[in-house]
Formats: structure tokens, sequence, C-alpha cells
């Protein structure tokens, strides 16, 4: 089972918007660009919301039979450990291993020798095609990298195995996430982050690494852009070397997570694919719900009053909402209005506060943050906030398919 070369990860809180998502891959097929919708919920997400895997399954099923969707599409589990997997194993056929929490966790001195035995050959001044400069690697560099990394990489294979004695090797893609974390790992981390998912067996068809700067959920990047462009294409070039050296499968991409929102960063990274001729992987997921909640906003009536509760219980449960996602969040909570404000505002106040247009005066990061982590509230209620997805369909999931089209897909991968 092979990954295309473009893909976007579509996370879907409540599993309503999957037709509306591949509104958005269907408008890219009219422009000449393939791109393979992978639906991606992690066992996070399932236990806050309440589904279940076999809920994606079902609900990425139902878009492609109502479009007559002809090409591939996945169910990606997405962040799981050896501990969260199995409940994934029926439903999916994407897998991403996150090993984050490992690395830095000492591997045994005998199994750090006989890595940098076997990766000896790297030593001294190695040319990457693709990285101006030669980098310099020592038997120090390689060691180094060991510890950071071989007990994370061997995690990752025991968890490939285990799913891999369930599903049969080649009928599921793997991904292999340690961006998770609080250092970024850099080209040359990369490089030996491969050679050890090669010595372990593991087919890897995307790697997810942590890029330095800040991927904060639902808003752009914050940190150094050009500094981010440099490492993303030394980031290719490794990949295309490794692919070569250690052979793995010639179709491995990276994979872009926290990548809704990047505005600042996808016409970088499309010229550095089109100048590598290298395909990626853009993991997105809360993006969705809130275009949700803006169609809810924008339908007036009963959908403002829900989006304006939502937000209330939100502001009012601050600390429990935000602490599973304290890393990708950065609200400055004391700018945030208050709930009696935001249940003045009409319509298209509310729906401009969280539409993420940077140029707009209106738009709330802090407001679009907060609201971002605060899905939880809408799935308490229930039978409540489903049913307003089904009564604004129609608005709402105008909004979806825009957002995914002109904001993400067309600058990421379309020709200007
Ligand atoms: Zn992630």
């Amino acid at each position: 089972m092979e990954l295309p070369k473009y893909s976007v990860g579509i996370g879907d809180r409540f599993a309503h918007q999957g037709t509306a998502q591949l509104d958005a891959m269907l408008a890219a097929r009219e422009q000449g660009v393939e791109i393979a919708p992978v639906w991606n919920k992690s066992h996070r997400e399932h236990t806050i919301v309440g589904s279940t895997p076999a809920d994606v399954r079902r609900e990425a099923d139902a878009a492609v039979a109502s479009r007559g969707w002809t090409g591939p599409y996945f169910v990606d589990a997405d962040h799981i450990s050896l501990a969260s997997v199995d409940s994934f194993l029926d439903a999916s056929d994407f897998f991403t291993l996150d090993v984050a929490d490992w690395i830095g966790r000492p591997a045994p001195e005998d199994d750090l020798a006989q890595f940098t035995g076997r990766h000896r050959s790297l030593v001294g001044r190695l040319e990457i095609p693709g990285v101006d400069e030669p980098v310099n690697v020592s038997e120090h560099t390689v060691l180094q990298a060991g510890r950071k990394y071989l007990l994370a990489v061997r995690e990752a294979g025991r968890i490939f195995r285990h799913v891999a004695k369930a599903k049969g090797e080649g009928n599921f893609v793997t991904e292999v996430s340690m961006d998770e974390t609080d250092r970024a790992q850099t080209p040359v981390d990369l490089l030996f982050i491969l050679a050890a998912i090669a010595d372990e067996g593991i087919p890897v068809q995307t790697i997810a690494p942590r890029f330095s700067g800040r991927f904060n959920k639902g808003i752009d990047y914050v940190g150094d852009s050009e500094q981010f462009a440099r490492e993303f294409e030394q980031d290719l070039a490794v990949i295309r070397f490794a692919v070569e050296r250690f052979g793995l499968p010639q179709n491995l991409k990276l994979s872009v997570h926290s990548g809704s929102d990047k505005f600042t960063l996808y016409p970088l990274m499309h010229r550095a694919l089109k100048r590598a001729d290298a395909g990626v992987h853009l993991k997105t997921a809360g993006t969705t719900w809130l275009e949700e909640l803006i169609g809810l906003a924008m339908a007036g009536g009963e959908g403002l009053q829900i989006a304006k509760e939502v937000y209330r219980a939100a502001v009012g449960r601050y600390e429990e909402l935000c602490g599973p996602y304290a890393s990708v969040v950065d609200i400055d909570r004391s700018a945030l209005p208050s709930p009696e404000a935001v249940d003045r505002w009409d319509e298209e106040t509310l729906a401009a506060a969280l539409r993420h247009d940077p140029k707009c005066a209106r738009y709330d990061r802090n407001l679009r943050q907060l609201l971002h982590v605060a899905y939880k509230v809408a799935a308490e209620m229930g039978g409540r906030f489903t049913a307003a997805l089904d009564r604004y369909a129609g608005i709402i999931g105008e909004n979806v398919t825009e957002n995914l089209y002109a904001r993400h897909i067309s600058p990421l991968f379309l020709e200007k």
C-alpha cells in the first residue's frame, strides 16, 4: 500500500465534514493536482470526543462513495503507541507511530556500539546532493545521534511489528513521528534517525521530525521562516540520500504536523518541493472544527448561540482545555474578549474574529486558539451540537471546503 506523492491529513473531530473535505481534493484535481485525503484522528481526540476509529472509517468510506472518489485514500491512526494501537487495527490503514517520548532515553552500550559500527562509513566529510556544504560527521556525531534516537526507533519497530502481525506487512502505510518534543531535529539528526529506521526494518513512508520554530495549533508559524526553509530543503535532500543509501521506500517523504494555517511557510515549502521534485504529507486536524464554528456563527440563530456558548464555557474551563495542548498553544489570556462582550457580537463579528485572515483587523488569534482546543465542550453538547451541524450543513460545508482548498491546498500545491 503506497502513499502518493501529495497527501493531506484532514482530521474531523465530529465526523461530519468528510464530503466537504473531499470536495477540496476534487477542486485540486480539477486544477490537475492529485492529492490523497488521509482522515486522521488521534487516541487523544477519540477520548475527548467519545468517538471510535470505526467512526472515522465509516465517514471516509461514505464521503468517498458519495463523491465517487476514485483515487487512493487512507484512515490514519494518528500518534499511536503500543498502549493505544489495538483499537485502531481494524479501521486504519495508516499508522503514525509516535515515539517522541522515547527520545533521549539511553540505549544499552552494546547496541550503541553496534549502531556506530554499522554506520562508520558515514564518518568524514559527507557530500549530500542538494546540501550546499559537505557535512562533517565524526564518530561522536554518530554516537550522539544513537544516544538520542536509537531507543525511540526501536520502539517504533516494536509498534510496527505489532501492526504488521495483525494486518500483514504491505497492507498499511507507516509514518514515524518525533514532532511532539521540545528540541528540533537537525538534518543530520534526520539522517541517523533514518539510518536507525532502516536497521530496524521499518518500511517508513513518511517521517515527521520536529522542525525549528513554533507550530502552534490553528495559527501561523512563529519563528525564523528563512531558517525553516533552509532546514526543510536540507531535510528533503537527506531523505533522498537516505532512500538510496539505506534502501528505504522510494516514496518516503516528510510529514508536517500541526500543518494547518502555516501560511508563511506554504510558499517556501512549495518552492522547495518543486526544486527537489519531492512530495509531502501535510497533517491538519482542528482547522475543520473551527470552520464548523465559523459556519454556525454565520448561520445566526441557534448556530450563533451555540458558538457563543462554546466560547463562554471555554473561557471558564481554560486550564482543563488547554492542558493537553500546553506545548502547542500560545494564548495571551488577558487579551481574550469576555464572554459578555462576545454575547453581544453579531454573526459577522464572531465569524471574522475566528476566521484565519491575518489581514482582517477583527481576526483574534487568542480567541481562535482557545476555541481550537475547546471541541470537548461541543462534544459534551452531544445531539444538540451535531443536530446544528446537520441543520447548517450547507454554510458549514462551504467554509470547510474553502478553508482547505483556498488557504491550504492552493498555496502549497498549485502552480501560480
Ligand atoms: Zn502530530
